[in-house]
């Protein structure tokens, strides 16, 4: 079955014991158990409810993984899967890894002595040097925010092979439609659901697919100890928006694509960074290990007051942080995402005062691109 059909048809399309074509809403806390001495699927829903599980198998499907967990934010996903490690374990994270997982892992985990080298993970090369006795997983995220870097997901893996270390990615740009990490090899993947998976900008969540019983089993003890799951409601929410995550993701790459195009061609914009154009550094690391380069790209405009203009008169798109919506969202990293990152920090990175990020949505490209060209003259 093609990855669109199984949007549709996935197993969780229709309720059980109803024949619904939506799984309802189980907004409920806790079950009948007609037999205390015979165990039941359902008891509790921070265990486990109907809706949430449904929202679960589904990701597990479409990532190819053995088990789904959803969460009530990305953060949460990423923050269990993290707690399955121990004091004294050793975790590579790539240096551009999103602005809450660099907070999570500097200002939380290491308090529990999780030992965290961040390095260069586009330098297969940083990753096989970083590696020590203690070294339990590399924490991977491909392509990389803002500035979409590329990592080779299956170097990447082989070196972790070699060295019994667990691969996990942060598949949340990509979507399990353009990009699925656990069929190249890794562990888990998270996602914050929030972004493209939702799709509609109107629901927090997150998701992790998982390969192997043993490993599912220690991110269910997490996700039914610390109790970060999410909600039936907003579980709801994410199916609902899964169904079109293949049309959405498809028009709106497109549009990302014609707008990295033209954004090349004008004159107040220095530099284009998406993955999709010939002249990206990653471009054919990545086009081998997803579908498609997606869409979010960022540019650089000749200056800092250049930039400030275009994201004081932009129109069309709404200026915010988050990404993945049916809007077009115009962020500016230094102010907002990557506001936290000392300045010296940023700019070694090439996060620049005049770096604009967008989330290109469903908008029809030639009013977009007519809206950018007047936000920039
Ligand atoms: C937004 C985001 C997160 C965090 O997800 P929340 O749902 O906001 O908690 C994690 N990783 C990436 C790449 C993101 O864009």
């Amino acid at each position: 079955m093609k990855f669109g059909t199984k949007l549709i048809h996935n197993g969780n399309e229709i309720d059980k014991t109803t024949g619904a074509l939506s799984i309802p809403v189980y907004q409920v806390s806790t079950y009948h158990q007609e037999d205390i001495d015979k165990g039941q699927e359902f008891d509790y829903s921070r265990s486990g409810n109907p809706t949430r599980k449904a929202l679960e198998d589904t990701i597990a499907k479409l990532e190819g993984g053995d088990r789904g967990f959803a969460f009530s934010s990305g953060m949460a996903a990423t923050s269990s899967v993290l707690s399955t490690f121990s004091s004294g374990d050793h975790i590579i994270v790539c240096e551009d890894v999103y602005g809450g997982t660099y907070r999570i892992t500097t200002n939380f985990f290491n308090r529990f002595k999780l030992d965290i080298t961040f390095v260069d993970a586009s330098d297969i090369n940083a990753i096989k040097g970083s590696i020590r006795n203690n070294t339990k997983a590399l924490f991977l995220e491909t392509p990389s925010n803002p500035l979409m870097k590329i990592i080779d997901l299956k170097s990447a893996v082989e070196i972790a092979k070699q060295h019994g270390i667990l691969v996990i990615v942060d598949n949340t740009f990509m979507s399990p439609y353009l990009q699925r990490p656990l069929e190249l090899g890794a562990d888990i993947v998270v996602h914050s659901a929030t972004k493209f998976i939702g799709g509609h900008s109107d629901v927090i969540g997150g998701l992790a697919a998982v390969k192997g019983a043993e490993l599912a089993k220690r991110v269910y003890f997490v996700q039914n100890g610390f109790g970060a799951v999410l909600g039936p409601q907003d579980s709801w929410l994410l199916l609902r928006g899964l169904k079109t995550l293949k049309v959405r993701m498809d028009y709106q790459q497109n549009n990302a694509n014609r707008l990295a195009q033209w954004l090349k061609t004008n004159k107040h914009v220095k530099k284009v960074y998406y993955p999709g154009l010939e002249e990206h550094p990653g471009r054919n690391i990545h086009m081998s290990q997803a579908d498609g380069a997606g869409a979010v790209l960022s540019f650089e405009t000749v200056d800092t007051e250049m930039a400030k203009r275009f994201m004081k008169n932009v129109k069309m798109a709404a200026v915010a942080v988050s990404l993945g919506g049916v809007e077009t969202i115009a962020s500016y990293p230094v102010k907002m995402s990557h506001a936290s990152i000392p300045k010296p920090e940023r700019e070694r990175l090439g996060i620049s005062d005049s770096l604009i990020r967008i989330s290109v949505g469903l908008e029809e490209i030639d009013d977009l691109i007519e809206d950018f060209e007047r936000a920039l003259s």
